[in-house]
């Protein structure tokens, strides 16, 4: 039995096999080959190999997330039929280069020609055209299909997750996660707290192939990750399992009740959600409604924007599925460690300081308005919010008030019904916290987003594993500007909620509700928790 220890992000207890995900390395070498005619033919049934697994990669994702995912393998396939594509290859297989090579060759330059394209949606193929030349290469070399492909119910074991490639997972399978890398804040870490399943991060184990499918336990309780525990480790951990899922069983008796201290006072209690399949997890847990949907994850795992039809009909989904309890839909906030490629952002030195959130949406406007009409149309299906992540000025709010009032009046003239939108602003910046007096006065709300408001207040990068204690949202700073935000906000006259992961800390609720705290919006899992917790006050 191996033993390693973690920072547990997730409590709980996860028993079950190994699946190692390791990115596919593979080796390009310029040596010639002297046999072109059969070496043409290996890159042309290569081509038809990849375009056979593109086929039922489409077919597998039509059925299990829809058309709209599925779709790109399609394009993927086409691609591969592109006469201009399959000659460069083949013209550099003449002049003497292994198919391995030519394709890598080829499939770089036509991706740079794409890249260079006027054309935003033909910027975006330059991804389309790397991942197709991987795709043959790795038929070519005998590699297996990348990404995260469970067969079966195990636990996720990796260097690091980024959300691209948590979006694409079949969530159904993962018992837990444990990485070498990653923070308590990081994506992966939310991702496993909106599932609720027990997650280690920082642990030190060597990524080797023989992990892969060796039975393990994840104590999220301890921080411990065990490979082929011996019997009697295995007993006690079952015990404790078991015992876990009894108390979670005990919480259900909590469904139906108020958020209420002894004395009489009140919270809301809400959810975080990430897609719309998270929404039935909120409901599970009798959420108050969503007071953080996290939009930006409809912009991730895709190789180009999602249409004003497809987020018209997440948010319309999310909408019906929490018929008339309030949803808050925070505007994709892209950009730091939320990269998507085909935003052609350029390099930065310091991402999380940098070209992300409300700063893109105004900058690039076509992509803000594409979001706010379908957010805007969806809004006649329920009672819908929106807020702006990232918000250090008066200005940037009254120049979103001016596009959200016109993508309003143009919707009204197209004839399409619009319900009333609440217009709230995050307060994850320290300059947000500082002028909340006058930005509630500008908006309808406020949402206090500590996860941010934590890594800007203290200068700690909530994503450098060294900074964990040191980017601390219990800090007294921090504190102290939550403080001052709810003050504010209720000089003004407007709710105040939070909404970053300090919301589910136990030991500060009594302070929330001292202050006045209207909301806590948290993931799922935590809302009965919080619930219990706000019960047992005096
Ligand atoms: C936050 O910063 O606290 C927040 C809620 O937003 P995110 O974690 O998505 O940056
Ligand atoms: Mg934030």
């Amino acid at each position: 039995m191996e033993r390693y220890s973690g920072k547990s992000v997730v409590k709980g207890i996860a028993i079950g096999r190994i699946y190692l995900y390791k990115k596919t390395d593979y080796r390009v070498t310029d040596q010639k080959v002297s046999d072109c005619e059969a070496e043409k033919a290996r890159f042309l049934a290569a081509v038809e190999t990849a375009k056979e697994q593109l086929a039922a990669l489409y077919r597998e994702a039509l059925e299990k997330v829809g058309e709209d995912h599925a779709r790109i393998f399609e394009v993927h396939r086409m691609l591969l039929e592109d006469t201009a594509y399959l000659d460069a290859v083949q013209v550099l297989i003449r002049g003497g280069y292994n198919a391995v090579y030519a394709t890598d060759r080829a499939g770089a330059q036509f991706a740079d020609m794409f890249a260079g394209m006027d054309d935003e949606y033909m910027r975006g193929r330059a991804v389309d055209i790397r991942d197709i030349s991987r795709r043959v290469i790795r038929v070519l070399s005998g590699l297996p299909e990348e990404g995260i492909r469970l067969e079966e119910s195990a636990v996720l074991v990796a260097d690091d997750l980024t959300p691209t490639e948590t979006v694409k997972l079949d969530r159904s399978r993962i018992l837990g996660f444990v990485t070498v890398k990653g923070t308590s804040s990081s994506h992966t870490a939310i991702l496993a707290r909106s599932m609720n399943l027990p997650a280690l991060v920082g642990v030190k184990l060597p990524l080797e192939d023989e992990l892969q499918g060796k039975p393990c336990v994840v104590d999220g309780f301890a921080g411990v990750f065990l490979v082929e525990p011996t019997k009697e480790e295995l007993a006690r951990m079952l015990v404790q399992k078991n015992q876990w899922t009894a108390d979670l069983e005990a919480l259900q008796r909590l469904k139906g009740k108020d958020n209420r201290t002894k004395s009489g006072k009140r919270i809301e209690i809400l959810a975080n959600i990430g897609d719309t399949a998270d929404a039935d997890a909120a409901l599970a847990a009798d959420a108050g409604g969503i007071g953080l949907f996290r939009s930006e994850f409809l912009y991730l795992g895709r190789d180009s924007f999602p249409t004003e039809e497809e987020q018209f009909a997440s948010y319309r989904a999310v909408l019906e599925k929490m018929e008339g309890k309030r949803v808050v839909v925070r505007t994709m906030d892209i950009g730091a460690d939320k990269k998507a490629d085909y935003f052609h952002f350029e390099p930065e030195e310091n991402p999380a300081m940098g070209y992300r959130g409300v700063r893109v949406c105004l900058d690039r406007v076509e992509i803000f308005i594409t979001q706010l009409r379908a957010l805007y149309r969806a809004s006649s299906y329920g009672d819908l919010a929106v807020m702006f992540p990232m918000i250090i000025s008066v200005d940037e709010v009254r120049r979103i008030r001016q596009i959200t009032e016109m993508v309003r009046k143009d919707l009204e003239q197209e004839g399409t019904p619009v319900g009333k939108v609440m217009l709230g602003v995050m307060i994850e910046t320290p300059a947000a916290a500082l002028i909340s007096d006058k930005l509630a006065r500008e908006a309808d709300f406020f949402s206090i987003g500590t996860n941010d408001l934590a890594q800007y207040t203290l200068a700690a990068d909530r994503m450098n594993r060294r900074l964990e204690g040191i980017c601390d949202p219990r800090h007294e700073a921090v504190l102290r500007l939550i403080e001052m935000t709810v003050k504010n906000a209720h000089e003004a006259g407007i709710h105040v909620g939070i909404c970053g992961e300090l919301a589910s800390d136990m030991l500060l609720l009594e302070r929330f509700l001292e202050w006045g705290v209207d909301e806590l919006s948290v993931v799922p899992s935590d809302v009965l928790k919080l619930r219990e917790a706000v019960r047992a006050l005096p």
